[in-house]
C-alpha cells in the first residue's frame, strides 16, 4: 500500500530548507533586538481554551478545528493559532508578575481544516509575537515597526501596511445597533451563517465571504467612524507614533480580522504584487482576551505571520533567499590508506567549522570527483600515496580549475584563507 502525506500537509525538502532557516533566523534576530523572548507552547490544548480564546462564533472554531477526544475522554484540539496558548501560558506561569510589558515571540505549526489552495495548508507555520501589560499605542507602533524591520531585512517589497480600529466593548455596543439597523432589512437575502451571527456577533458579518452577502457587507457603516473618545485618542496616538517612526500606512476601515478577541488596533500587511495580492500578516490588540480565558484584565497585542505565505510572496517577487550550503572542500582518497587520511582530515576541518565531504561509498576516483561536483564543493583535494608521504597536496578550485599547493598539516588555515581570497 502506498501511503501519501495527508491532504493539506506537505514535506519541506532539503532544497527548500535554507530559505526557511533564513526566515527563522532573521525573525528570531529581529525579535531579540526588540527585547522579545521566545516561548514554546504545546501543539494541542483543551478545546475549551480555543472556544473561549478564539471565539465560539468564529469560522476557525465553528468549522476548522482539529478536535478529538483523548483516551481519557477529554476534548483536545490541535492549536489553530498561537495566541490562545500563549495567553494560557502567561496566566499559568504567573507572567503578570514579570516586568511589564511581557513581550514574547514564537515559531509554531498550527492546524486548520480548511479548503486546500495555493499557499494554504491544513498544517501550516506561523511566526508570532504577543505583548502583555501595556495599553499602547506606543507598544502597538513598536510591534508594527518590528514587522516592518523584519520585512525589510528579508527583502520583502511591494507590501503595504493597513491599520484600523475596531473599538472597545463600549463603542462596539453602540456600533452593533447601527450595524444591525443596516443589516436587518436585508437579512432574508443573506447566508445562514450571517443570520446566525446577527444577534450573537454582528461585527463578524462584515467578514462574510458569501457572494449573496457582499452587497450588504460592502455598504456597512464603519466602526472607525463610531469610536468612543478613548478609542479615538488611542487610534490617533497610533497614527502619530507611526508617523514619528517614519512608517507609512493606510487607514483601512474594512479590516476587522477573523477572530473575536480583537479590540482597538487591528492591522494587516498586504501584498501589492500583481498575482499574489492578499494578506501576508495580520494582528491586533486584544485587551479583553486574558479576561475571557479566566485571568485579570490585562491589555495585550499580537500578530501572526504565515510563513508559507511569506516564502511564496518572496519567490513571486523574485527575492533571492539563501541557497543550501555547499561543502567548502571534497577530499578524495585513492586507496585505503589515503581514504583513511581523507576521513581524518575531514574530521579536523569539521571541528574547525568547515563543511567538508569525503567518500562513504568506496567509489573510484572518477566517481568521487563526479559526486564532488554534484555536491557543489568549492574545492577538491585528491590524496594518494605521494600526497601522504610528502604531506602536501593541491586544492583545486572547482570554479576555474586553478590549483593551490597546500601542506596537509595546515589545511584548515589554507582553506580559510582561500575561501576569503578566492571568489
Ligand atoms: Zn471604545
Ligand atoms: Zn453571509
Amino acid at each position: 500500500m502506498k501511503i501519501s502525506a495527508p491532504k493539506g500537509t506537505r514535506d519541506i525538502l532539503p532544497a527548500d530548507i535554507a530559505a526557511w532557516q533564513q526566515a527563522e533566523r532573521l525573525f528570531a534576530s529581529v525579535c531579540t533586538r526588540y527585547g522579545y523572548q521566545e516561548i514554546r507552547i504545546p501543539t494541542f490544548e483543551a478545546t475549551e481554551l480555543f472556544q473561549r480564546g478564539v471565539g465560539d462564533t468564529t469560522d476557525v472554531v465553528q468549522k476548522e478545528m482539529y478536535t478529538f477526544d483523548d483516551k481519557g475522554n477529554r476534548s483536545m484540539t490541535l492549536r489553530p493559532e498561537g495566541t490562545a496558548g500563549v495567553v494560557r501560558s502567561y496566566l499559568e506561569n504567573g507572567m503578570a508578575s514579570w516586568p511589564s510589558p511581557v513581550r514574547l515571540w514564537y515559531n509554531i505549526t498550527a492546524f486548520r481544516y480548511e479548503n486546500v489552495q495555493k499557499g494554504r495548508y491544513r498544517e501550516f507555520h506561523q511566526f508570532g509575537c504577543e505583548v502583555f501589560g501595556s495599553e499602547g499605542p506606543v507598544v502597538d507602533a513598536e510591534l508594527i515597526s518590528l514587522l516592518t524591520l523584519f520585512f525589510k531585512e528579508i527583502g520583502l517589497g511591494q507590501t503595504s501596511l493597513r491599520i484600523n480600529s475596531i473599538g472597545c466593548p463600549v463603542c462596539r455596543t453602540a456600533y452593533n445597533e447601527i450595524l444591525k439597523d443596516h443589516i436587518r432589512p436585508h437579512l432574508s437575502t443573506m447566508c445562514p451563517t450571517c443570520n446566525d451571527r446577527f444577534e450573537k456577533n454582528p461585527l463578524r458579518i462584515i467578514d462574510c465571504k458569501e457572494k449573496q452577502c457582499q452587497p450588504v457587507t460592502k455598504t456597512a457603516p464603519a466602526l472607525l467612524d463610531h469610536l468612543c473618545p478613548d478609542c479615538q485618542t488611542h487610534f490617533d496616538g497610533l497614527c502619530h507614533q507611526l508617523d514619528e517612526l517614519g512608517i507609512a500606512y493606510t487607514i483601512d476601515k474594512g479590516i476587522v480580522r477573523g477572530l473575536d478577541y480583537y479590540t482597538r488596533t487591528v492591522f494587516e500587511f498586504v501584498s501589492e504584487h500583481v498575482g499574489t495580492q492578499g494578506t501576508i500578516c495580520g494582528g491586533g490588540r486584544y485587551d479583553g482576551l486574558v479576561e475571557s480565558i479566566g485571568g485579570p484584565h490585562t491589555p495585550g497585542i499580537g500578530f501572526a505571520l504565515g510563513v508559507e505565505r511569506l516564502l511564496m510572496e518572496l519567490a513571486a517577487q523574485g527575492v533571492a533567499t539563501d541557497a543550501a550550503p555547499v561543502p567548502l572542500v571534497y577530499i578524495a582518497g585513492i586507496g585505503e590508506r589515503a581514504a583513511a587520511k581523507a576521513r581524518q582530515l575531514a574530521y579536523q576541518l569539521r571541528q574547525a567549522g568547515i563543511q567538508a565531504e569525503v567518500d562513504l561509498m568506496n567509489r573510484s576516483l572518477k566517481a568521487q570527483m563526479k559526486y564532488a561536483s554534484k555536491t557543489g564543493a568549492l574545492f577538491t583535494l585528491v590524496l594518494g600515496d605521494d600526497e601522504i608521504s610528502s604531506g602536501t597536496g593541491k586544492l583545486k578550485a572547482m570554479a576555474d580549475g586553478h590549483e593551490h599547493p597546500v601542506e596537509l598539516d595546515h589545511l584548515v588555515d589554507s582553506l580559510q584563507h582561500l575561501h576569503k581570497t578566492h571568489p
